[in-house]
């Protein structure tokens, strides 16, 4: 088993952070990636302001986006850096901090850039510490952050447990790339073709098993990187061929799953799931204004997925829900559009969401398929 803890560093977004560590999680294996609150901050010494002009920027042609991260940071045309010893020191804290054992990995996300301007790096003292840049992704795979920050994640892990330190990392790294997570990529246009490949090649694996890098790692890992290659396929020919992807509700807690997308998970809380879920059983359509005459219905599903102890919430949660006097079930309609928005992109969401005009009825156009027993019911 390896823990591996997943730092967000200040300015990266939440929702980018979540996104990550649920694609992650999604493959169970020895790997066992876990979120902390521990959010990690700079000081202002920490921050080092570089000029646009410095080669080693253009070189990775950032130079065109750096507009916003500077809105955050700075007015000047300069480009906030962090230091590679600042880096691992954040993950270092943390580590003293939470007492983890050597074994485990300390990995900070973040979206500021680092002296060398590298994508991923690891503490050249060996200790289980890394960092991966999380900004400027989809400008350059044309995809979804989600997918080179996920894939990176787990090929930094494995290029760890594989070499002992970075001379020997950069012997073996391929400079004539053959989609391997080994190949040595300068420029983040050339990490789509391993994104795609989705590979270790034979010499990679030849040197792992003389290494000894447990196997289920290494299944884990590939199992990732064709889960993100499976996703990124099926998002990039949908304007092609647009066949939807079967949606699973799994389970008690109502998990909505999507298998041929490498079991992605859209994941609503307890009341939007019960807006939702209310929606899917009504494909006839029904006006928001009507809401309080299925009150009882609505309560039937909350109650089956209230998790909390506060047992008057429940029954007020949904007569607000129902009350034709509050925005909530209009604003739990618009959240449940953005969150299947963010992982289906916008074309797919069309067909899962809830539609119609506010004074109209409003449904969802994907239909039950299939309910094989109480835990697994297939739309599409
Ligand atoms: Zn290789």
């Amino acid at each position: 088993m390896y823990n591996v803890w997943l730092l967000k560093s200040e300015e990266y977004a939440l929702e980018k952070y979540w996104q990550v560590l649920n694609l992650l999680q999604g493959f169970p294996g020895p790997l066992r990636f876990y979120s902390t609150e521990d959010p990690v901050n700079y000081t202002d010494g920490e921050i080092d302001l570089l000029d646009y002009e410095e080669d080693i920027f253009k070189r990775q042609k950032e130079v065109n986006f750096l507009s916003e991260v500077n809105a955050c940071y700075h007015s000047e045309p300069k480009i906030p850096i962090v230091s590679w010893s600042t880096l691992f020191n954040k993950a270092e804290n943390f580590r003293k901090r939470r007492d983890l054992g050597n074994t485990e990995f300390v990995i900070v996300l973040t979206d500021l850039s680092n002296e060398y301007n590298w994508f991923i790096g690891g503490d050249p003292s060996g200790k289980k510490n890394m960092f991966v840049h999380t900004a400027f992704w989809e400008y350059f795979s044309g995809s979804d952050q989600r997918y080179p920050v996920a894939y990176h994640i787990v090929s930094g892990i494995l290029k760890n447990l594989t070499f002992q330190n970075y001379n020997e990392l950069q012997q073996h790294l391929h400079k004539q790339p053959k989609g391997c997570f080994a190949d040595f990529c300068i420029d983040k246009q050339e990490v789509h073709l391993k994104l795609r490949t989705a590979d270790i090649c034979k010499d990679c694996l030849a040197l792992m098993e003389a290494r000894k890098v447990p196997k289920s790692v290494i299944v884990q890992t590939l199992q990732v990187f064709e889960g993100i290659r499976t996703q990124m396929l099926f998002k990039s020919r949908w304007p092609v061929t647009p066949e939807l992807p079967k949606m699973h509700i799994i389970g008690r807690s109502k998990q909505i799953v999507f298998p041929e997308l490498g079991n992605l998970e859209v994941g609503l809380t307890p009341l939007e799931k019960t807006i939702y879920l209310f929606y899917l059983n009504h494909p006839e359509g029904i006006k928001i204004n009507e809401l309080h005459d299925y009150n009882a219905e609505l309560l039937s599903i909350y109650s089956a997925l209230y998790t909390g102890s506060d047992l008057a919430s429940v029954g007020s949660n949904i007569a607000n829900l129902c009350s034709p006097l509050s925005n909530s079930a209009s604003e739990k309609i618009s959240k449940i559009k953005s969150k299947f928005n963010n992982a289906l992109g916008k074309e797919m969401t069309e067909n899962y969401c809830i539609i119609g005009e506010n004074a109209e009825k409003k449904r969802i156009k994907i239909r039950l398929v299939e309910r094989t027993t109480d835990e697994l019911a297939i739309y599409g």
